[in-house]
């Protein structure tokens, strides 16, 4: 073992170390961008699968670096994370919602905003109280935000998770389990808690028309949600065969590229202005 000091020293190579440099400035950037809250929010429309009325926006954050272009949320979000600023993130992206939401308010248009949320951030004893704070400061009604959390999240700690999603819903912010489908919890277990709405992952909306297995649990997942009263939502549709299946299965709300892929704000504004004159 003393030997492979050496050893390591000529693996230790110039891609490496330039890797290592990347990272440190990524790192060193990212923090900046959130400081400045300079992070981009784009929406994606969350619609009724029966009249396709726009039921909200889920607000996806992006990241465009000075000379590297755009990063990808899932990569910065770890960056953050595993830097130690993800706390800083998450509440740069729920103060640019809120403001966003306020922003439409003052339009005279009332449009619920999603904002994902990590577990460190969810799980803080604090959250509750800076979000319902951050609501007042900005005069946004509390129904107007809705925060999803991943079904990770509430299985790692779930008394704590479901103290914090007792206390949101009493204020009266909407809370979405996200991924749900992904295979860390399952519907009984998560009857115990008090949420509006189950997010179902876009792996099982791929098995639509592909995988009789997935279509009967989707069918069992969307009677028993309902069973429930959780309304039910549907991410990641692609295809007009699996929005109808999902429809006649009384799926209630849809999201995908087949409607609209996330848009910066003015694009949402021409998107709708469009399907208003349809
Ligand atoms: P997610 O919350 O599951 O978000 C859905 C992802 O699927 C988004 O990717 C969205 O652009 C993409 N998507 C939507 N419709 C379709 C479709 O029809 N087909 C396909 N192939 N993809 C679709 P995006 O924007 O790259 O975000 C990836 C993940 O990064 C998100 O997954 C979420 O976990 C995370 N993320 C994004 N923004 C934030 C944020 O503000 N905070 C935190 N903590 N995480 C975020
Ligand atoms: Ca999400
Ligand atoms: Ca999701
Ligand atoms: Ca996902």
């Amino acid at each position: 073992a003393k030997q492979s000091g050496k050893d390591r020293c000529r693996f230790f190579d110039a891609s490496l170390w330039d890797a290592l440099v990347e990272r440190t400035r990524l790192e060193n950037d990212l923090r900046g961008a959130v400081e400045r809250d300079e992070l981009v929010l784009h929406f994606q429309p969350k619609l009724s699968a029966r009249t396709m009325g726009l039921r909200g926006v889920e607000a996806l954050a992006r990241w465009r670096h000075p000379d590297l272009g755009d990063i990808p949320p899932d990569t910065f979000v770890k960056i953050a994370e595993q830097a130690g600023f993800g706390i800083a993130l998450d509440s740069s992206i729920l103060r640019l919602a809120v403001q966003r939401i306020r922003a439409w308010m003052d339009q005279g248009v009332k449009r619920r905003i999603a904002v994902n949320i990590s577990a460190p951030q969810f799980m803080r004893p604090e959250f509750v109280g800076e979000v319902l704070s951050l609501l007042d400061a900005h005069g946004v009604d509390p129904e107007l935000l809705e925060l999803e959390v991943t079904e990770r999240i509430v299985m790692a700690d779930f008394a704590e998770a479901r103290r914090r999603m007792d206390d949101l819903q009493t204020a009266g912010v909407r809370i979405s389990i996200d991924d749900f489908g992904t295979g860390y919890s399952n519907l009984s277990q998560l009857s115990q808690l008090s949420f509006d709405m189950l997010k179902i992952d876009k792996s099982l909306v791929d098995g639509i028309g592909a995988s009789a297995k997935s279509e009967a649990i989707l069918t069992a997942v969307i009677q028993m949600a309902h069973a429930l009263g959780h309304t039910v939502v549907a991410e990641g549709v692609e295809l007009a065969e699996q929005h109808a299946f999902l429809q006649q299965l009384g799926c209630d709300e849809v999201q995908g590229y087949l409607f609209s892929h996330p848009l910066p704000e003015a694009e949402l504004e021409a998107w709708e202005a469009q399907r208003g004159r349809v």
